[in-house]
């Protein structure tokens, strides 16, 4: 790594997490039963998205997070307190009653129209798992197994306990050139996890993409990186796919590519022999 990254308190997202926590001391209403979990995404369409008090960013995230850039916006409070209400709203029910809100909101989602409702649900659109949220996730996708749900973590913690089995659920792991990343890789290998999959986030043309990684996002704001040099590149990022609503269109990160099948069986079967 070339480039010379600062302490995460000195960040963009180190700020925005000490904002977001000062209005959270304070701020505990909880999302009403009329509103929707789910919150407008342009790549997306829809996600239900958690605070940013709820990440563990690494050094390179901190310094690159959208979120964070958002916050430069006069409309900033008033989202960041939706997901605030759902934060608490999450930390207040059992996981079966949060499985069922979201599944609940999901189908008021339009189906069709200008935003329409994607083929699968999106968990930490923005933010990251904590434990409420992610019992709620076990309980959601051995309901509703005929839904993708796809849940994207930084933390090692919050993979060791997700569901296992369930062959609706994709959990990727964001990677990134910085050693916590690379520490923290090594602890989700050591956990075995039969449902994981990799993303990279690519900040450099000078990045090493470990060959585990099954989807690479290219840093949005730098023009200076590779846009054909992986087949996990994002077709949104690369430019070869309009950028709203792709995932709909595109399915690689929520769906299985055929290697990963492969890859599947393998674990499946060395994890078998192990237990
Ligand atoms: S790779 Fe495809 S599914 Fe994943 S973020 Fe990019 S467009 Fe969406």
């Amino acid at each position: 790594m070339n480039e010379v990254y600062l302490p995460i308190a000195f960040t963009l997202v180190g700020a925005l997490i000490a904002r977001t926590e000062r209005i959270a001391a304070s701020y505990h209403e909880v999302l009403a039963a009329a509103a929707n979990i789910f919150s407008e995404n342009y790549k997306l369409w829809w996600s239900t998205n958690l605070p940013a008090i709820t990440c563990r960013p690494t050094s390179i995230c901190a310094c690159v997070c959208y979120m964070a850039l958002l916050a430069r916006s006069p409309r900033w409070i008033k989202s960041v307190k939706k997901l605030l209400r759902v934060y608490n709203y999450f930390m207040l029910v059992t996981p079966e009653e949060a499985a069922d809100r979201i599944y609940r909101d999901y189908t008021r989602l339009p189906a069709r129209g200008k935003r329409p409702r994607p083929p699968f649900i999106r968990v930490c659109g923005t933010g990251d798992l904590f434990p409420q949220l992610v019992l709620a996730i076990n309980v959601l996708v051995r309901k509703h197994p005929e839904i993708p749900v796809w849940v994207a973590t930084r933390k090692p913690a919050m993979v060791a306990l997700l569901d296992r089995d369930a062959p609706n659920l994709f959990i990727v792991f964001s990677l990134d050139s910085s050693q916590e990343s690379w520490e923290r890789m090594a602890q989700v290998f050591s956990l075995g996890h039969l449902r994981l999959r990799f993303s990279y986030l690519r900040t450099s043309p000078k990045d090493r993409i470990p060959a585990c990684v099954s989807v690479v996002y290219n840093q949005q704001t730098n023009h200076r990186l590779p846009t054909d040099d992986h087949p996990g590149l994002c077709p949104a990022d690369a430019g070869r796919l309009p950028m709203a609503g792709a995932c709909a269109k595109c399915r690689r990160c929520w769906s299985l590519q055929p290697e990963e099948r492969e890859d599947l069986c393998h674990r499946r079967s060395q994890y078998a022999k192990r237990s």
